[in-house]
């Protein structure tokens, strides 16, 4: 467990910072298009290059300053938009993720969603009916707190629909998601890899804790049951679903705070990519003067 504390809320750029050398490469992460996915030799407990916390903390501070940045012009602009989705386990840390890496984002333009289990409504339509209705408005970052994926996971592991139907979804997946980013959506999927060991001490810690029992679900212990299917469950969707157009990201996350700083860069690579820019100025404001 970390203790030390992440920078402050949206500082601005120290000194430290703005000759900053950063030593994330997002590619380093990103899974292959068809390539093969073995979670069990991915490490989940990383570094990269620095050697505490601490150290970390100019990078994650570095990153998180591009986001805002990107962000207010992303939203001035009004032409595109970014869908970042989170999967992870429970207790694999996406509250935590969206708390430290978007942290200092000017809420207006960013838009988190959580997607629980189904409403009897939404069971009613297709499961990619409630999806679509909170993907990102031009100029909006979405977030998802879970996903179109659950359909392929939780879904599969516990058989709430035949092999059948689940078996064609990572090609409708794939589908809907081109379609979105052929209409100006760019989607970046972020899985966070933590380990059995490390979830048991999370839950615990959940326990132990009086100002987080309320997070404490008996009912994902039964998820925890199925762990080994559950593996299978995310290798299949990282190797059938990620895509030159919608790519997963496999994250090291045992160790909270490079997980945030690997995701800060991530987020912010993507963002510098689709290089937004604020829309042209009105003609002549050299001229203007502002009355008293
Ligand atoms: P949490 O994110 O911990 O608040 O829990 C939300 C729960 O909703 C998790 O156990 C998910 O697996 C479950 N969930 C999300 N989407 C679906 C879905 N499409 N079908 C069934 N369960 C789902
Ligand atoms: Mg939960």
């Amino acid at each position: 467990m970390q203790s030390a504390a992440p920078p402050p809320r949206g500082a601005p750029l120290t000194a430290s910072t703005a000759t900053l050398k950063p030593t994330i490469d997002p590619r380093d992460f990103r899974v292959k298009p068809g390539s093969s996915v073995d979670l069990a030799k991915l490490k989940t407990k990383q570094s990269g290059d620095f050697a505490s916390s601490e150290d970390s903390h100019a990078e994650l501070h570095y990153h998180r300053d591009r986001i805002i940045t990107l962000q207010e012009r992303l939203w001035a602009e009004h032409k595109q938009s970014l869908l970042v989705i989170l999967q992870a386990t429970d207790t694999g840390g996406k509250d935590g993720t969206i708390r430290h890496v978007f942290d200092g984002v000017n809420p207006q333009g960013v838009v988190v969603t959580s997607f629980k289990q189904p409403t009897p409504e939404e069971l009613d339509h297709d499961y990619l009916w409630r999806i679509h209705q909170h993907t990102p408005a031009k100029g909006e970052i979405a977030i998802f707190n879970r996903s179109q994926y659950e359909d392929v996971l939780v879904v599969r592991v516990h058989d709430l629909v035949p092999k059948q139907v689940w078996q064609k979804r990572y090609e409708q997946i794939n589908d809907f998601e081109e379609r979105l980013t052929e209409t100006g959506t760019t989607i970046v999927k972020i899985f966070l890899h933590i380990s059995k060991d490390e979830q048991k001490e999370r839950l615990q810690a959940r326990l132990d804790d009086p100002d987080k029992r309320w997070k404490f679900n008996p009912g994902d212990l039964a998820d925890r049951d199925r762990w080994d299917d559950f593996q299978k469950a995310y290798r299949d969707m990282l190797e059938r679903c990620s895509t030159e157009f919608a790519p997963w990201y496999i994250i090291p996350a045992d160790r909270k705070w490079y997980r945030n700083v690997v995701i800060a860069a991530i987020v912010a690579d993507t963002l510098e990519k689709m290089d937004p820019q604020f829309p042209k100025e009105a003609e002549g404001l050299d001229e203007i003067v502002i009355p008293d």
